[in-house]
């Protein structure tokens, strides 16, 4: 059809690939990606898909003639030719995040991420820290990191998780402002606890905890409430100092015993935990007296002067809980956005659950690819921009929202894609014998397809022997889908025909150079590596398997945490070089 138009009608399409091709070539560093501009260019001319071929062997030329230029100059050439096209890009680009409620009441927005250090931080953790660190840039707030570590009984904190928590946080790109640590704030929280026993809105419970339950269900007092305040701070007191065991003393804030949710009714506040049998891994047996997440939680929010506090709607029970807190002592709530639920099929997000797992040996550290830590996700080459994308695509929406691997990959790739180098890998290899080659070829294989100036692997095939023959590494899975008699193309090289082939080897014959032959004969196209310019390589893939293979010799020269495509196989990052090549599996 491309041929069917007339010279103006080819002209002015031309232009139009052009057009597109300068505006991606702009937003990507002024390297134009053939892929997007094919579908910018069919989703404004739909009528071109029965074209394929055509569109992308002429888009293809466009593109390149466009990463040709510098950056600078295209700029230049679209704000000349299409200045409008440049304005629609800039809104698209700045699309982010819907505002934040009533932020211009408060003279600095003021987020913060609360994590607890008993494990590293996961993809269920971005969406709060992208949400937070995004917010707080949006607005030129400040962020804060803090530390809820006060309970070393059952959600125990571990040294190192605070650091690896920080250089999560680093790595994402979202660093904090500001960072707290709640185990070195005990006396704030003694001192609020203290007023709001003393001012009567709270109480020291010595009930065993059935009984509480009981009046509580039936929305009456315990025997303890109703006493003085002077008998509570004598508790109080007493549960300081040790006077106490475990179990024994609670501090409760008093709520409205009429509540339709039993879970508010004069919630837990402080409690007791033993500081013999459970020590704090950074203040030790200091403290018998512990606060529960609500209140410390709420003494922070209002101190640290959170404006917005963005998390799960499984925490809009919290607020409620709070809000009695807030009232006593004087306090104005902090405005709360509560989003719904985000599930990753595939991916177990429960933190619990990642836990036991390395506990019982089923996971081999916290970098274990099944995972969906952030330590794991690094590991596998998973950009922090990619999440962060993701996460702001999501947003703060209140309904649930179930996403897979593949959208994760899809930003992921996107980022990879024009970056990533290429390389052959050859998984299961065995060998294929290439005979009757005319003459010693060279094949020079670019290491980016868009962009020559990347530079080339090279390497020279040099027939031997009576039947002027080569052999070459090939993947067993391309044996088998091969037929005998069937043309295929050396990647980069010639076009062969497939003579013999059985499981552990295979033999060829060449055919011809020219690509444009294998092409018209809708061939192949197959990656291969020459025995002898070699390198045992595995690729530990996202389920722990390893995928054992060879890869071409040019990897020698990769470093470790480069980010490569193994063509026909998928992104990859490298975690070692050596006499072998270790890579960690990305996707596709
Ligand atoms: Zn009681």
């Amino acid at each position: 059809m491309l041929d069917q138009l007339n010279p103006k009608e080819g002209t002015e399409l031309r232009e139009l690939v052009r057009k597109l091709a300068l505006l991606n070539a702009i937003k990507h560093d002024g390297e134009a990606q053939t892929a997007p501009v094919i579908g910018k260019l069919l989703g404004e001319k739909p009528e071109l898909r029965a074209k394929a071929k055509e569109v992308t062997s002429l888009v293809g030329e466009v593109v390149q003639e466009v990463n040709s230029v510098p950056l600078k100059e295209q700029k230049r050439i679209v704000e000349e030719k299409w200045p409008e096209a440049l304005v629609k890009e800039k809104v698209e680009e700045e699309k982010r995040l819907p505002p934040l409620p009533n932020a211009d009441e408060y003279a600095r927005v003021v987020t913060r991420f609360s994590p607890n250090p008993d494990c590293v931080l996961h993809l269920g953790s971005a969406r709060a820290i992208v949400l937070c660190y995004d917010y707080e840039r949006m607005y030129k707030g400040n962020f804060i990191l803090r530390f809820e570590d006060t309970d070393p009984k059952l959600k125990r904190p571990v040294l190192e998780f605070y650091d690896r928590i920080r250089e999560d946080l680093a790595w994402l790109g979202c660093k904090p402002d500001e960072e707290y640590i709640q185990s070195d704030r005990m006396s704030i929280y003694y001192e609020y606890a203290e007023r709001l026993l003393k001012d009567g809105n709270a109480y020291v419970c010595t009930c065993q905890p059935e009984r509480f339950r009981e009046k509580v269900s039936e929305n009456k007092p315990c025997e303890c409430r109703n006493l003085s305040p002077e008998e509570h701070l004598a508790r109080w007191q007493r549960m300081l100092s040790g006077g106490y065991k475990e179990g024994e003393a609670v501090v409760r804030v008093k709520t409205d015993l009429n509540h339709p949710n039993p879970a508010v009714r004069d919630w837990p506040a402080l409690r007791v935990i033993d500081p013999g049998k459970y020590p704090h891994p950074r203040v030790g047996s200091k403290y018998h007296v512990w606060p529960l997440y609500n209140f410390a939680c709420g003494v922070d929010d209002h101190l640290m002067g959170v404006t917005h506090i963005i998390r799960g709607k499984e925490h809009l029970t919290n607020r409620v809980r709070q809000e009695y807190m807030y009232k006593y002592l004087g306090w104005e709530y902090p405005e709360a956005i509560h989003y719904g639920r985000l599930k990753i099929t595939g991916a177990s997000l429960s933190k619990s659950k990642i836990i036991q797992g390395i506990r019982e040996g089923v996971y081999k550290d916290w970098d274990d690819p099944r995972l969906a830590t952030f330590t794991a996700l690094r590991r596998r080459g998973i950009t922090p921009e990619a999440i962060k994308k993701l996460m702001i695509d999501v947003g703060p929406k209140t309904s649930d929202v179930v996403l897979s691997w593949e959208n994760l990959y899809a930003y992921n790739r996107k980022i990879l894609d024009p970056k990533a180098d290429r390389y052959f890998f050859v998984h299961n290899p065995i060998q294929l014998t290439v005979n009757s080659i005319p003459k010693v070829f060279t094949a020079k294989l670019r290491l980016h397809p868009d962009n020559p100036e990347r530079g080339f692997r090279e390497y020279t095939i040099k027939p031997k022997g009576e039947d002027n023959s080569v052999a070459l590494w090939f993947s067993r899975s391309d044996i088998e889908a091969l037929k005998v008699g069937k043309m295929l193309r050396l990647m980069g090289l010639f076009n062969i025909k497939i003579e013999r082939a059985d499981a552990y080897s295979a033999e060829a014959s060449f055919i011809s150079e020219p690509y444009e032959e294998a092409r018209k004969a809708g061939a192949p196209l197959i990656h291969w590596i020459p025995i002898g310019a070699d390198l045992p390589c595995q690729v530990v893939m996202p389920d722990a398997t390893v995928a054992e293979g060879i890869a071409e010799s040019a990897c020698k020269g990769l470093k470790p945490n480069d980010i490569i495509q193994f063509e026909r196989f998928g992104f990859v990052r490298i975690d070692e070089v050596n006499t072998k090549l270790t890579a960690y599996y990305a996707h596709r």
